[in-house]
């Protein structure tokens, strides 16, 4: 039982490793192996549509997920969708103060798109220009809505220069 399970483990550590690395699993290459030359040949019409798809960015409504609150700036960047969100703990959240806004990257992998986390400013990783111009918007937007920053409140702003 747990040898089995151990080896399961390893069987999807090998499969997700394989997978960055462009391997295909065992089940692919032999169906592909069954396809007769006008399957094959759709078959490489549907690659490259797909491979065209890994150039744009992913849209907005491909950006969602459970922990997502309210996305306060979308802005395409390449293949990238660069999004300004407030995010849920999952957690009886009505309770908490605002979680964020962070800035997540959005990028297409196979039918998903996982987004990594940048943090709030300054940014884990370098941001695009056209983000950040999209963001000190946003946030000069806030500031004439709402009184002043209370004393000792974080200039997000002046973060983002
Ligand atoms: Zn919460």
């Amino acid at each position: 039982m747990e040898q089995a399970k151990r080896d399961n483990e390893e069987h999807t550590r090998k499969r997700r490793e394989g997978r960055l690395h462009g391997e295909l699993s065992e089940s692919l290459i032999q169906r592909l192996r069954n396809c007769n030359p006008p399957q094959l040949q759709n078959a490489m019409r549907r690659c490259r549509e797909l491979l065209k798809a890994h150039r744009r960015p992913p849209l907005k409504s491909d950006c969602r997920n459970r922990f997502q609150g309210s996305v306060r700036v979308s802005v395409a960047v390449g293949n990238k969708r660069y999004q300004y969100e407030t995010r849920s703990c999952g957690k009886d959240c009505g309770k908490c103060p605002n979680h964020g806004p962070y800035l997540y990257v959005y990028t297409r992998d196979g039918a998903l798109f996982p987004a990594k986390s940048l943090g709030r400013a300054p940014f884990k990783a370098p941001v695009p220009r056209k983000v950040k111009t999209a963001i000190q918007a946003f946030h000069k937007q806030e500031l004439n809505l709402q009184a002043p920053p209370a004393k000792g409140q974080r200039d997000t702003t002046t973060l983002l220069r």
